[in-house]
């Protein structure tokens, strides 16, 4: 049956916050354009079960189970060569997908293969009669382009951490397995990824403690370590830090990076670019610290220190530290 179709992948074996931020947009779109909405679970193993009944648990009535080995963290072919089908059988009207590193790379390609409309890196939804408006970044982050998709089919990648995850709406669901045609010799196969597991992710984090070229290098970034952990937050970083190898790349925030929303982000030693301030536009309250009076970053931030760090950083630690008891 025509309608919305998620593109819900559980591929490190959960669903996450991006699947469910689908599930927010697709709701967004159902009411008004009169479509049902189903999703497809694509993953490997036990935890799938969990996955589908958090879509249920989230008003997705229908959801197309897809269990394989090989769909596992990275494999965008995998997932490709699964929902393919999948989409060609049901011919929906709306594909969403994540703009995530495999829907970066399935979503275009559905796309081409299914004639569609295609509308990436999308931070918000909406419609107007008929016609869906989808709302991205343009220029580096300094202006926001609507785009009005009239055609159907029409895919739709949406970036993660851009919608809210929606309230629990419970519905009595339906569970179809689907088996996936998925060759045995993929192109393109992810042999391992290394990644930094942070106490706090940076995904989810209320505060975050983010480090620019401004501080020098590996060591600096373990004084503001020091500083997340004492504020129960994360670590994240603006291009050059992970350009130069002083942090890991899943720490970037901007428009090739993340983006978050805290509650609170400070900046620090971050002149405030319009790409990397495009990855913090959803945090509450912005603090800048910097040298630089004149440093962009002032323009934007809620409260700003002008100063050097190294000074800066271990006083508000000593102080925060004493307001703790600690
Ligand atoms: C296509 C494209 C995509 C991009 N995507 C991203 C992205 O996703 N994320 C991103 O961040 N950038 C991105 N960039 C790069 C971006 O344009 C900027 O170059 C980058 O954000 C600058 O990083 P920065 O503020 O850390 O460094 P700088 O601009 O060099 O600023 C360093 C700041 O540190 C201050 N400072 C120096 N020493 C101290 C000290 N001891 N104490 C306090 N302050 C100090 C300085 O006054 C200065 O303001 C992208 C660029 C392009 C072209």
């Amino acid at each position: 049956m025509p309608g919305i179709f998620i593109v819900a992948t559980a591929l490190e074996g959960s669903l996450g916050r991006s699947g469910l931020e689908l599930v927010g947009g697709a709701r967004t779109l159902a009411r008004p354009l009169d479509l049902e909405v189903s999703a497809a679970v694509l993953g490997h193993g036990a935890h799938l079960a969990d996955a589908v009944d958090e879509l249920h648990a989230h008003g997705v009535g229908k959801v197309y189970r897809c269990d394989h080995p090989a769909l596992t963290a990275g494999q965008s072919e995998a997932v490709l060569a699964a929902v393919d089908p999948l989409v060609g059988r049901e011919r929906p009207d709306i594909v969403l997908v994540s703009a995530d590193t495999v829907g970066r790379e399935v979503a275009p390609r559905l796309a081409y293969r299914h004639r569609a409309a295609l509308a990436t890196e999308v931070t918000a939804l909406d419609v107007d009669g008929t016609v869906i408006l989808a709302r991205r970044q343009v220029y580096a982050g300094r202006a926001i382009a609507t785009l009005a998709i009239t055609s159907r089919p029409a895919v739709i990648a949406v970036k993660p951490r851009a919608l809210d995850v929606p309230e629990r709406a419970p519905v009595r669901g339906t569970v179809e397995e689907v088996s996936a045609n998925i060759p045995s010799e993929l192109r393109l196969q992810v042999r391992e990824i290394h990644s930094e597991r942070a106490e706090v992710s940076l995904d989810d984090a209320a505060v975050v403690v983010g480090g620019g070229r401004g501080i020098g290098g590996p060591e600096g970034f373990k004084l503001l370590a020091e500083l997340a952990r004492v504020l129960g937050g994360a670590v994240g970083a603006s291009r050059p830090p992970a350009d130069e190898g002083w942090v890991p790349i899943t720490w970037q925030i901007g428009q090739t990076g993340k983006s978050i929303r805290p509650n609170l982000y400070l900046a620090v030693g971050i002149s405030g670019a319009a790409q990397h301030v495009a990855g913090v536009s959803g945090a509450r309250t912005i603090v800048a610290i910097n040298k630089d009076p004149e440093a962009p970053i002032f323009s934007l931030a809620h409260f700003g220190l002008v100063g050097d760090y190294r000074q800066i950083v271990p006083a508000l630690i000593a102080r925060l530290k004493d307001a703790a008891g600690t």
